[in-house]
């Protein structure tokens, strides 16, 4: 996205600054404020998205180089403006988008328990989404691109805001989902939406269909989930913006088109047993083709789905996951993922008890526990 707006900029002033019979030029610069300062642009004028809004909003020449981009909306973000806010990862959020930021972990979920509902209480004629074996977190920027770059995942989603990661336990998968803070409210519920679509894509396909299914389709199906859901919300800004991301490489558009022509049971059985590993643009009524093997019956399944009892806190610290990269392990406790020197409530029971993680080695966690006289070492099973 700053490449994108870089090379956007880039053109604007080669047209502002070369073309003096540029007619907006003159018109702008008497009549335009700019959105970060308030004054009146005498000077160069920047037009600058406002990633959030989607609008275009003019920016003077020295907010545009004095003041840090905003990581939400991509405009310079006033630091003297009261509500400001710089994040230990060096992101900054303007005033505006610091008010709506999901920051605090018991905030993020809570709104990922209220996601999930949402999408089963929407999607209940059609199916349910992973609950008890599905763990969410909260991370920053910077650990959030290392898990990104970490070997060993079964599968590495590329939206930028959060990560699925699966973990077969006894053969039985288990996922942990992590989230990136300080994302909008809307955003942080798209994503979280997102990511259970992974849960859910894990959960019931076949290993062979997993296998062909093409990313893009995979990740289409997933923006097509969240798109739904903000549909279901109203939120028709999150819903724009999910059809302007790119990523998907125009998967998006055609899972859109499928599901208002033909229904989302159709998808979910396409997404199970399609003929094709992507939707074609070319023959949408494709999305009705099935593989002939996969068309009677249930779908063949890697693990039983439906798991009645809500899973409760394990009733001791277990060590569930070692996530292992020489530079920043990670360990999975409980419900909660730690890094190296990191503290954090972890549920046990019905209680909540503060951990320190003092480090963490391929297959084993030193943790130091709050109020207890020994530190203690916890193995992978
Ligand atoms: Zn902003
Ligand atoms: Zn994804």
């Amino acid at each position: 996205m700053i490449r994108i707006r870089a090379a956007t900029m880039f053109w604007l002033k080669v047209v502002l600054l070369t073309s003096s019979f540029w007619p907006f030029r003159l018109v702008a610069a008497e009549a335009d404020v700019c959105v970060v300062c308030g004054r009146s642009i005498v000077d160069v004028l920047y037009s600058i998205e406002d990633k959030v809004t989607l609008e275009k909003r003019h920016v003077c020449k020295a907010c545009e180089q004095s003041y840090p981009e905003c990581f939400v909306c991509g405009l310079p973000s006033n630091t003297n403006c009261v509500g400001f806010m710089s994040l230990p990862d060096q992101r900054v959020l303007c005033a505006r988008d610091a008010r709506t930021a999901v920051l605090r972990e018991e905030e993020g979920l809570r709104i990922c328990r209220e996601v999930r509902d949402g999408l089963d209480r929407l999607f209940s004629r059609f199916t349910t989404f992973p609950e008890t074996n599905v763990t969410v977190g909260l991370v920053d920027r910077v650990h959030l691109l290392d898990l990104f770059k970490l070997a060993g995942n079964d599968y590495h989603c590329p939206n930028v805001w959060g990560i699925t990661q699966t973990k077969t336990n006894h053969r039985e998968l288990e996922y942990h989902i992590s989230l990136m803070t300080g994302l909008p409210f809307s955003w942080f519920q798209a994503t979280c939406a997102h990511e259970y679509s992974h849960t859910w894509v894990g959960e019931h396909l076949s290993r062979a269909r997993k296998a062909s299914l093409s990313r893009d389709a995979e990740e289409g199906f997933c923006e097509l989930v969240a798109f739904l859901f903000m549909e279901s919300l109203g939120n028709e800004a999150q819903k724009a913006m999910i059809l302007r991301n790119a990523y998907t490489r125009g998967q998006i558009d055609l899972f859109v088109a499928a599901q208002r022509s033909y229904g989302f049971n159709e998808i979910l059985d396409w997404m199970q047993s399609g003929a094709d590993d992507q939707l074609a643009s070319t023959d949408p009524g494709r999305v009705r083709k099935l593989e002939p093997r996969h068309s009677t019956g249930p779908p063949a399944m890697d693990l039983s789905v439906n798991r009645a009892a809500p899973r409760r806190a394990p009733d001791a610290l277990v060590l569930k996951a070692i996530f292992w990269d020489q530079k920043r392990p990670l360990a999975l406790i409980n419900d909660q993922t730690f890094g190296v020197n990191e503290e954090a409530k972890v549920r046990v029971g019905t209680t909540n008890v503060l951990v320190r993680c003092l480090g963490i080695s391929p297959d084993a966690v030193k943790l130091r526990v709050s109020g207890a006289d020994q530190d203690q070492t916890l193995r992978l099973k």
